[in-house]
């Protein structure tokens, strides 16, 4: 099996490093990641600048393993370009230090990283420890256990062209897990989204980040399973249309 692994908190990141570890013996893994953090890039691309490919020195697991200065849709294109000529089998992006869940995948480099892989027709998935303390460290062996116990699963779970499944696995001891839902993305909304400051020099500046407001009380959702301690998993497409508004739409464009 050809799998290559990518994530947005760069090559150094221990997630990465454990997502390698469950993926190898599967088969030829081929790492491809951003040489440094780039969280919340979204499915953004570079355009306007050269991407370099550099073998990661003393990368932890032994697979290939290669820095990207760039963004992790640039990983996915650069190396099905260059490691992969005839395709791959399986894109995986992860293991996030951090949940993604509900509208905040729409600001997820680790989902971008995976819809790319599904851009390009091949299963993929994203990964994510929902980890919600500020710098605590994600529980990276409860993710181990539970990738180790589902992977044969999510190879051969339905998944259409063109989607990809967003797996969020709770930060707590894997005896605490208390199963695995099948979920859709619920609503993550913030306060205090952006902070004004003052820099040395007595001029403002703005840092955005804000308090999650987490609406559990939505049943079904990937919010309500991680809060409730289990992994969620969400299949997502890139057809983002309202397809059930379709018709009223047009209706009401012809009768304007
Ligand atoms: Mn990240």
């Amino acid at each position: 099996m050809e799998v290559l692994l990518t994530n947005d908190d760069g090559v150094r990141a221990e997630g990465l490093h454990v997502m390698a570890e469950v993926l190898k013996p599967l088969g030829r893994v081929v790492v491809c990641s951003p040489d440094r953090e780039r969280s919340a890039c979204g499915h953004s691309m570079t355009l306007r600048d050269p991407l370099r490919a550099v073998p990661v020195q003393g990368f932890p697991v032994d697979v290939e393993a290669y820095e990207v200065n760039g963004v992790p849709v640039d990983c996915v294109n650069l190396a099905l370009h260059e490691f992969f000529p005839n395709g791959c089998d399986l894109v995986v992006s992860g293991i996030n230090a951090g949940p993604n869940l509900g509208w905040d995948v729409t600001y997820s480099g680790t989902v971008g990283g995976a819809l790319e892989g599904a851009v390009n027709g091949i299963r993929s998935i994203a990964v994510s420890v929902a980890v919600f303390v500020e710098e605590a460290p994600p529980n990276l062996e409860t993710a181990r256990l539970w990738l180790e116990e589902y992977l044969p699963w999510l190879l051969t779970a339905p998944q259409p062209k063109h989607t990809i499944f967003n797996v969020n696995i709770p930060s707590i001891a894997y005896p605490e897990i208390r199963g695995t839902r099948i979920t859709r993305m619920g609503t993550r909304i913030y306060k205090e989204r952006v902070e004004k400051r003052e820099d040395p020099f007595g001029r403002p500046y703005w840092w955005q980040g804000g308090v999650v407001i987490m609406d559990s009380s939505e049943k079904g959702t990937d919010v309500e399973a991680v809060n409730e301690g289990f992994v969620s998993v969400t299949p997502v497409r890139l057809d983002w249309t309202v397809h059930e508004l379709l018709p009223e739409l047009q209706r009401s464009l012809e009768g304007k």
